[in-house]
């Protein structure tokens, strides 16, 4: 199952039709770049940085280093149904002056969003 959620459904007059979780993934992301964008932090975004930063599972990377992951790994993404938590792990590496984005191993997702999104859930329980 993914860290965002699966299938949601949506209320149309009398029906509930289930919406297909990419659909929903990517309203969730949307959601989170704006409110990442308008700067609001949710009451519960504090608690899931601050377990991330100290989770054995981040990770930093560039954007450059994450995007050439995600080309390098395109057929096991593919294969695993666009399942980011089914492929290989994120190589770990810690902040410096270039790495400086915090990305989860597990889910491959940028923290700083995904602990925006109010749906999403870390693929370890922690929150
Ligand atoms: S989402 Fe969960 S597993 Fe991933 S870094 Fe955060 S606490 Fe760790």
């Amino acid at each position: 199952m993914s860290c965002c959620g699966g299938k949601k459904t949506v209320i149309v007059p009398n029906k509930k039709i289930a919406l297909p979780k990419a659909v929903h993934i990517g309203r969730q992301i949307v959601a989170g770049y704006a409110k990442a964008l308008l700067r609001i932090t949710p009451p519960y975004q504090p608690d899931r940085i601050y377990k991330c930063k100290e989770c054995e599972e981040v990770t930093y990377m560039t954007k450059l280093e994450y995007a050439t992951w995600l080309l390098g790994h395109g057929i096991d993404i593919t294969k695993a149904g666009y399942d980011l938590e089914k492929v290989k792990e994120l190589p770990k590496y810690q902040k410096n002056d270039k790495r400086k984005i915090r990305y989860c191993r597990i889910c491959k997702c940028i923290l700083s969003i995904k602990t925006l999104v109010q749906d999403a859930k870390c693929p370890l329980g922690k929150w």
